[in-house]
C-alpha cells in the first residue's frame, strides 16, 4: 500500500471497527499493523486441527449486550446462535450454579427454602459483618454472602485469579457479588441480547476488514519510530507503557495460560464452562467449547476438546489490569504524555488499561469514529 490515510495498530474489536468505518464510510485507505499472526485480538477463534472443534484461543467469549446500536452494527457482520450462558462451579466434586442463586443456596445448605426464606437466612448470616468498615475484598465479600458461601465459592477462586489472598486485595476490585433469590441460571439475565457468532469470531473480523482499502500486516510490532507514517492519523490500541518505553514503570496485569486436552468422550462436562474454586486444583476453569455451538450438532462426534485455564502473572501477555491505585496513577501519567502526541489517537482495553466487554469496546470505537472523522476528511 502506498502511504495509507490512517494507520491502525491492533486488529482487535477496537481497531477493526475503526478500520471498517474509515474505509466504508469515508472511503479512506487503512493500514493495520498487528504484532500477532492473526486478526481479532483476544476475541479470535480457530478450529482445533485434530478434533475440528472451534475454540476461543484467549478464553471463552460470550457476546452479550443491551446496547441496541452495537447489536444492530455487529449483526451486519455475523449471525448469532441462541446460546445462553450458564456457569457452574465444582466445589468438592459437587456441582453448583453460579452466580449464587436459590438452587446454590438450597443445595449447599441442604435446605428447601422459598425465595424470601433464603433471603432472610443469608441476611441473618451477614448482618453482623455489615456493621464493620470494609478493609479488603474478603471483608466485603463476607458481608454480602456470609462466611460459608464465601469460603466455598469465592475465596480459593479469587486467590488463584489474583495470585494473593483476598485479604490483601482492595475491596474496590469488585462492587457487588451477585446473589439471586430465584432459580434463574442465565448468567446474563439482565442483558437483552446474547449469543455466539454462528461462523465463529474470526469470521466477524474477516467481514469487518473485507474492504480492499484495508490492508493488514502481521507480526509487526509498532513503536513510535515506526517506518510508515500515515497521511492523517495513527490510532493505537496497544498498551501505553510499552509505547513510552516504560518511562514511568510497567503497568501490571494478570494473565492466563490455556492447556488443551482431547478426551475420547462425546461430552466431558455437559456445559461450556465450569469453575474450580478449590485451591488444590491449580486451574481456575475448564472450558468445553463444543457446547457453545449446539446448532452444529457437536455430540455426533465421539471426541471432545477441553481447555484448562490457569491464572498467572505475565505483564507481557496482558488480560486483566491490576487496577489498584499505584497502577492507576502510572496509567494517568502515560495517558497525559501520549495525549500530547500530534496526529495520534488511542483506545481499547490495552491503551485504556481497563476491562471492557466486547460490546463496550465496539461502542467506544463507534464513538471514537464520530469524534475523529472530521480529522480524516
Ligand atoms: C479471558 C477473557 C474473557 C473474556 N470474555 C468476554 C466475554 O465473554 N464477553 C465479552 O463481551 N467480552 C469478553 N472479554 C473482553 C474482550 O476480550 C475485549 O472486550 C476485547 O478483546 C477488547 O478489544 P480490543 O481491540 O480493545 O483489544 P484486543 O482484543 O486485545 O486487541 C488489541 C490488539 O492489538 C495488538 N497490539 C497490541 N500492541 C501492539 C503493538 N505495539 N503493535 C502491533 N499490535 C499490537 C494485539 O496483538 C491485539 O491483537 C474477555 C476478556 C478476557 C481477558
Amino acid at each position: 500500500m502506498n502511504k495509507p490515510d490512517v494507520l491502525i495498530v491492533g486488529s482487535g474489536f477496537y481497531g477493526a471497527v475503526l478500520a471498517e468505518r474509515i474505509a466504508n464510510v469515508l472511503g479512506k485507505k487503512v493500514l493495520i499493523i498487528e504484532k500477532r499472526n492473526h486478526i481479532g485480538g483476544n476475541c479470535y477463534s480457530e478450529v482445533d486441527k485434530k478434533t475440528k472443534i472451534e475454540y476461543h484461543k484467549y478464553g471463552t467469549h460470550i457476546f452479550h449486550t443491551s446496547n441496541q446500536k452495537v447489536w444492530d452494527y455487529i449483526n451486519r457482520f455475523t449471525e448469532f446462535n441462541n446460546y445462553r450462558h450458564q456457569v457452574l462451579t465444582n466445589y468438592k466434586n459437587k456441582i453448583y450454579q453460579m452466580p449464587i442463586n436459590l438452587e446454590t443456596i438450597n443445595s449447599f445448605f441442604k435446605k428447601n427454602f422459598q425465595p424470601q426464606e433464603a433471603e432472610k437466612y443469608i441476611n441473618d448470616k451477614t448482618k453482623k459483618f455489615k456493621k464493620y468498615k470494609f478493609k479488603n475484598f474478603e471483608d466485603k465479600a463476607i458481608s454480602q454472602i456470609g462466611k460459608e458461601l464465601y469460603n466455598a465459592f469465592i475465596k480459593g477462586y479469587t486467590q488463584k485469579q489474583w495470585g494473593k489472598s483476598p485479604k490483601y486485595l482492595p475491596e474496590s476490585i469488585f462492587n457487588r457479588l451477585p446473589i439471586r433469590y430465584s432459580y434463574n441460571e442465565d448468567y446474563y439475565q439482565q442483558t437483552q441480547y446474547q449469543g455466539i457468532p454462528k461462523n465463529g469470531y474470526k469470521n466477524i473480523f474477516i467481514n469487518l476488514l473485507k474492504n480492499q482499502k484495508i490492508k493488514v500486516l502481521f507480526k509487526q510490532k509498532y513503536n513510535l519510530n515506526y517506518k510508515i507514517k500515515p497521511k492523517y492519523l495513527t490510532i493505537y490500541t496497544g498498551p501505553l507503557d510499552s509505547l513510552m518505553r516504560y518511562k514511568f514503570g510497567k503497568l501490571e496485569w494478570r494473565s492466563l495460560l490455556f492447556k488443551k486436552e482431547i478426551k475420547n468422550v462425546k461430552d466431558f462436562q455437559g456445559t461450556s464452562v465450569i469453575n474450580y474454586p478449590d485451591i488444590k486444583n491449580k486451574f481456575t476453569r475448564i472450558h468445553e467449547p463444543k457446547h457453545l455451538h449446539p446448532e452444529r450438532k457437536p455430540f455426533e462426534s465421539k471426541q471432545t476438546l477441553i481447555i484448562k485455564e490457569y491464572s498467572i502473572k505475565n505483564d507481557n501477555e496482558p488480560y486483566y489490569p491490576i487496577n489498584d491505585e499505584k497502577n492507576r496513577i502510572k496509567h494517568r501519567k502515560y495517558k497525559s504524555e501520549v495525549s500530547k502526541i500530534k496526529k495520534f489517537e488511542f483506545g481499547g482495553r490495552l491503551a485504556d488499561y481497563a476491562y471492557y466487554d466486547m460490546d463496550m469496546t465496539i461502542s467506544a470505537a463507534l464513538k471514537k469514529f464520530e469524534q475523529i472523522k472530521k480529522k480524516i476528511k
